[in-house]
């Protein structure tokens, strides 16, 4: 294979793309990467969100840019269907009943979803299944630290390997 200069890549499909970003969310700072600790992900395999990955094509090493992204490209719109309720005495015991506390649901699949204490009535616990960031307008600071072209096995495997 013909190994390009790094400083020649851009972000493209089956690049592994090493970056730091700053989420502000209504305002409010909700996510930091620090320099030492970047995000690192392939390109094209929709292992970050769409409006992002969309945006940082093309980027180049030490670029940054601000993105917005709306929630059709991001968590997705709010569905006002995924809520659920759960009678409060067959809540699990070792989780604390607050607003705001994290849960894992399963199905009878096994897959697991996260759940969020919307609201607590004596008798149930009321669950709200979305994203935590669904509905949200997602503001993005994003650099790009590194790039590389990922390797066969990486992109077979479809995740980014450290050696
Ligand atoms: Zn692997």
């Amino acid at each position: 294979m013909n190994q390009k200069n790094d400083q020649e890549l851009t972000v493209q499909d089956n690049i592994v793309v090493t970056m730091d970003y700053v989420l502000n969310v209504d305002g409010e700072l909700l996510e930091k990467t620090e320099s030492n600790h970047p995000v690192e992900f392939i390109q094209g395999l929709g292992q970050i969100i769409p409006g992002l990955e969309r945006e940082m094509s093309g980027m180049r090493i030490g670029e940054s840019k601000e993105v917005s992204v709306t929630p059709e490209d991001g968590y997705g719109v709010l569905d006002e269907e995924a809520y659920a309720e759960i009678p409060r005495e067959e809540f699990p015991e070792d989780i604390p009943v607050e607003q705001g506390v994290a849960i894992l649901l399963r199905d009878e699949d096994g897959d697991e979803q996260e759940a969020h204490i919307v609201e607590i009535e004596e008798n149930l616990v009321r669950l709200n299944l979305n994203h935590p960031l669904a509905g949200k307008d997602l503001h993005f600071e994003v650099k790009v630290v590194a790039l590389r072209e990922a390797s066969e096995e990486e992109i077979l495997h479809g995740h980014v390997h450290h050696n």
